[in-house]
């Protein structure tokens, strides 16, 4: 049995635990209507997902995690700016 890619803990099937998988499970349901301008939001989830997975007893693990998430937010308010100002349908 291999070990779980973000937890040390068995993986149940494939490269994942049960935990994990579950949401990347939930991860790709939310970003199923995928379109370009949805890119960044997707990522603001995966972000999301790593930060709720971060160790609380790493701070180092967690500032990184919540700094990926920042980053991805900033990103996706800028994708949403460009659409607006390129006179995207919202
Ligand atoms: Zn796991």
């Amino acid at each position: 049995m291999t070990a779980c890619l973000f937890c040390a803990k068995p993986a149940a099937r494939g490269p994942l635990c049960e935990a994990h998988r579950k949401r990347r499970q939930r991860a790709q349901v939310l970003s199923l209507p995928v379109r370009e301008r949805y890119q960044g939001w997707s990522r603001v989830v995966e972000c999301a997902i790593g930060l709720a997975d971060a160790s609380a007893e790493d701070d180092r693990e967690f500032e990184r995690a919540a700094d990926r998430l920042r980053k991805a937010a900033l990103a996706y308010a800028h994708e949403l700016e460009a659409t607006r100002s390129a006179g995207g349908c919202g």
